[in-house]
């Protein structure tokens, strides 16, 4: 399997490609990746078509890892091998403005917003939007980056400056009750394996904890399991697709959709009977999907900025589940992710409780996530 991109999912789905007899080969700008230490790594500009060439040689199918790939690339790739997800999947969520169209062409709901194309065209945004508001970049945007938080007339500075640079968004600021995420493995044949719907808090734009499966009384989950199933299916997307969305009062509003393995789904290596990446697999080989129910409820928690010794987690937690990325620290960096899965919901929010005092997890998150871990 060739995949375009090569950062922490390329390394995972590499790991969950191993037993299956599944071998990776990357393609990725960078010169060192943390994939290349399980499969072959084209280090590469995405627009070099001999690196192109290369990459495609004896490989089956291609797909992605990673969202920013130029579509272009998608599109080359495709022309010499199957490529899945396809590049209509890329094109239609690269861009917040044409992606929030999409979705609602598919009849599930987006915060309002407003197109901001220069610094000039800010004011008129507000005056139809209000404040606070969420300046967003079109493009290029993901963990927080590339966003400006309008609180207050004095704050549009900052937000005339980043839409001076770029096409942008306003978007209303959204009262959510909480952030959930539905992840739909969808194959050719258009069966789904989706997963149980996971709980995601943030701190500072970046996914700190997921709590999975979310607990649900109302029939939320069934709601963004329609949600996830119709995109997918209006996408003709083929392999693993996140749909992050705000629960509020009123129900559910999408926010991003990701046509790829996500962050809010690494709980399913260890949580799920089988994993997001191990299903994405399956998917663009065009092989049966695996069950995708949860084992037992799980708590994953991001190792970010820093990471501790994996001697110094099991000391904590011996039970605790380890994914280190192999990548060096860098502040707000990924560098690797905890899962604990218990059948006790007390037993898994103590141990929760255990790990949040670590390098690299985000405290409060980590004791938010053990109280919500308790709640079925
Ligand atoms: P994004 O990069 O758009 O996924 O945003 C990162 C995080 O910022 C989200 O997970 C939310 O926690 C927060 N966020 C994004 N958009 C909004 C919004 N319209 N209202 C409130 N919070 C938001």
């Amino acid at each position: 399997v060739g995949v375009l991109g090569a950062g922490q999912l390329g390394r995972m789905l590499a790991l969950a490609g191993a037993p299956l007899g599944i071998t990776c080969r990357f393609l990725d700008p960078s010169e060192s990746t943390c994939a290349a230490a399980f499969g072959e790594h084209v280090s590469s500009e995405y627009d070099d078509s001999g690196a192109i060439e290369r990459f495609c040689g004896e490989v089956d199918v291609a797909t992605f890892e990673f969202e920013n790939v130029p579509a272009e690339t998608a599109r080359a790739v495709g022309e010499r091998i199957p490529m899945r997800p396809g590049a209509e999947s890329l094109e239609r969520t690269q861009d917040r403005l044409s992606e929030r169209a999409f979705v609602r062409d598919a009849g599930a709901r987006v915060a309002a917003h407003a197109r901001v194309d220069d610094a000039d065209s800010l004011d008129a945004a507000i005056s139809e939007i209000g404040l606070p508001a969420l300046l967003k970049t079109r493009r290029f945007g993901y963990d927080g980056k590339g966003q400006v938080l309008l609180h207050e007339p004095s704050d549009v500075d900052a937000g005339r400056q980043l839409a001076g640079r770029q096409p942008c968004i306003l978007e209303a600021f959204v009262e959510f009750e909480r952030e959930v995420s539905i992840i739909v493995v969808r194959a050719e044949d258009g069966a789904c394996a989706t997963f149980p719907m996971t709980e995601n808090l943030h701190a500072g734009g970046i996914l700190r904890a997921s709590i999975a499966p979310a607990a649900d009384s109302g029939g939320t989950g069934d709601e963004a399991r329609r949600i996830g199933e119709t995109i997918a299916e209006r996408l003709g997307h083929i392999g693993a697709l996140c749909v992050e969305l705000f629960e509020t009062a009123r129900g559910l509003l999408v926010n991003e959709i990701a046509p790829r393995v996500h962050n809010s789904g690494h709980w399913t290596i260890d949580g799920a009977r089988a994993s997001q990446f191990e299903n994405h697999l399956r998917a663009v080989c065009g092989w049966p999907l695996g069950p995708s129910e949860a084992i037992a409820p799980s708590v994953m928690l991001n190792l970010i900025g820093e990471a501790p010794a994996a001697s110094d987690i099991l000391s904590a937690d011996p039970a605790a589940r380890v994914h280190l990325y192999g990548k060096s620290a860098r502040p707000g960096r990924k560098l690797g992710h905890l899962t604990v899965v218990d059948e006790d919901r007390e037993a898994l929010a103590r141990r929760v409780r255990a790990l949040a005092g670590l390098p690299g997890v985000h405290r409060e998150s980590a004791l938010a996530a053990a109280e919500r871990a308790t709640v079925s």
